[in-house]
């Protein structure tokens, strides 16, 4: 019987997908594990983990549904590691006639199968993965002609096309942002919740990892893999942080706890990005769950988990899409800098940074904040090259696919783009850090200095960075403040001396 191949990456487990409605003998599906994925980046080991464990959970369910499908392991022996080697193998072996494939959500994927389907002798056809709420190319259309596309506008059209949080035309509460009222430091440890995390044993899949040679990053508990592999783990998940996390999230969003890694968070975006769950039941299950319970959760909690999906999320992905590839290739500071070992390693007396390194490392989590204004800023501060950066932030996070780690990393935490997804850099001193966490309490630099032996690195280097770049910098409306400061300050070849002896010492730091 002639037969038709249907390709399924590793972030398309979406089951609610329409390809997956009825069984059709004539289809079959293909899923692989490679090593052309597992090296593109050198990746945590819990995300190569998470990953195929999550695919292999997938290829079970839909073999339980009745669909034919062909599922190579790392280690199968016809694997040749390569997805275009691989698909010629296979539809040379199964006498195939077409080949069929979901959109991919990466550049680099996009154009390999673009390149693929050119030299197939057979037609193919490719489909949506309908998991977004916007087309690839929405984005584009929607800021035509602007130079910056304002996200906020973009999440407002989001709210009413979907009727989220809506009361006909305007907000359901009247106001369509909560912004500030979510920058509360933490404090209270008795708030605290037991994250929803899972215990598997993954000795298995570690050893083959081992035995296909598979470089990765950080660390694992074997037999603890806490992630979600999973839609009905997902769900899990998702059930807890309504229950349990949602009446703190927006409020404690941007705070940063030695003692907590997730503090609120719902550590959803490795269920989302790789489309088991989808953003919109996410959102639709929070929003409900809120109107039930609205004595005791306040909208402001509700509305800032539901801008980072609806808002951010999706925004960063047409982002991607109306301007890859250049993107991957802006400079807008013209960085050189490699990024110092310690990020690889945690190693460093700077306390925020050992901190969200090492729970990097070991949980290969962290929350937006320590992201951005933590060892984002500090790269940022320290002229780090982007592509340096790009690389640790796509490796080292469970839910990092370029999409949505490069519109972060390179737009909204390096500016390297110079304004197209942030309207200025987000650079602080230690005064924010602290402002925002316990981490400055047990550093060994003092928060307070700007010079001297002890002095907090972020305090120097921050004036030097709008020192040194003032010629992009300071006709920006947003950031004018900055540099009247600067102009007022009595030490500042003393600053910036020390500036200067911490970018050549950056390892001993
Ligand atoms: P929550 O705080 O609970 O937020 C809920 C959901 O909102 C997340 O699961 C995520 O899907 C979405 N979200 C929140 N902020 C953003 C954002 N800025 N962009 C897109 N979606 C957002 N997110 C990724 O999914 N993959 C990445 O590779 C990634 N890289 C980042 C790199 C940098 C430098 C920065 C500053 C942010 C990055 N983010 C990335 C965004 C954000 O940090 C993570 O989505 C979030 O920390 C995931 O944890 P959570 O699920 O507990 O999020
Ligand atoms: Fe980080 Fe400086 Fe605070 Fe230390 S003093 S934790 S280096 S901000």
């Amino acid at each position: 019987m002639a037969k038709t191949l249907r390709l399924i990456l590793g972030d398309q487990l979406n089951i609610q997908h329409s390809w997956f409605d009825e069984v059709d003998p004539e289809h079959i599906y293909v899923m692989m594990e490679m090593k052309q994925e597992t090296s593109y980046v050198r990746h945590h080991v819990q995300k190569v983990i998470g990953f195929f464990l999550a695919m292999r959970n997938f290829a079970e369910t839909l073999q339980n549904h009745g669909h034919q499908i062909i599922y190579w392991k790392l280690d199968h022996p016809e694997n040749t590691q390569n997805l275009t080697a691989n698909l010629h193998q296979l539809i040379e072996k199964h006498n195939i006639f077409k080949f069929e494939y979901l959109l991919p959500d990466e550049y680099r994927l996009d154009q390999q199968l673009l390149d693929l389907c050119i030299s197939l002798p057979i037609p193919s056809k490719k489909f949506d993965s309908e998991h977004f709420l916007t087309t690839r190319e929405f984005l584009a259309g929607f800021f035509k002609g602007k130079k910056t596309f304002l996200m906020e506008t973009f999440y407002r059209e989001m709210r009413k096309k979907y009727n989220i949080l809506m009361e006909g035309k305007e907000p359901i509460t009247g106001k369509w942002n909560y912004d500030h009222d979510n920058r509360n430091k933490f404090r209270d440890p008795l708030m605290l919740k037991e994250p929803k995390v899972f215990a598997k044993n993954v000795s298995q899949i570690r050893d083959l990892l081992q035995k296909m040679e598979v470089e990765t990053i950080g660390t694992v508990d074997e037999k603890n893999f806490e992630w979600p592999v999973s839609r009905e783990e997902g769900i899990q998940v998702l059930d807890h942080f309504c229950e349990m996390l949602l009446d703190n999230f927006g409020e404690y969003q941007d705070a940063m706890y030695t003692g907590d890694p997730f503090l609120f968070h719902s550590r959803l975006s490795f269920s989302l990005n790789t489309k088991m769950l989808s953003p919109l039941e996410v959102v639709r299950k929070v929003e409900q769950y809120w109107l039930a319970h609205q004595d005791r959760i306040n909208i402001s909690q509700v509305e800032g988990f539901i801008r980072q999906i609806i808002g951010w999320r999706e925004y960063m992905r047409g982002v991607y899409w109306a301007k890859m590839p250049e993107y991957a290739t802006l400079n807008f500071f013209g960085h050189e800098r490699k990024l110092p070992k310690f990020y690889w390693t945690g190693k460093t007396n700077m306390s925020c940074l050992k901190h969200s390194i090492g729970q990097s490392l070991s949980r290969s989590y962290a929350h937006h904040i320590q992201r951005l204004m933590v060892t984002g800023n500090f790269a940022l501060l320290a002229g780090i090259a982007p592509d340096e950066v790009d690389a640790w932030y796509l490796g080292i996070y469970i839910d990092a696919i370029q999409w949505v780690e490069i519109t972060n990393t390179r737009g909204m935490s390096q500016f390297a783009d110079g304004g197209i997804v942030g309207t200025k850099p987000y650079v602080s001193s230690a005064n924010y850090i602290d402002k925002m966490s316990d981490y400055c309490k047990g550093c060994y630099y003092d928060k307070s200095l700007k010079s001297g032996e002890k002095a907090c690195p972020f305090n120097s280097l921050y004036w030097h960075f709008y020192h040194r770049n003032e010629n992009k910098l300071a006709k920006n409306p947003r950031i004018g403040m900055a540099y009247k400061t600067w102009e007022k300050m009595k030490d500042k070849s003393k600053i910036l001396e020390q500036a200067e002896w911490y970018l050549a010492n950056l390892e001993d730091l």
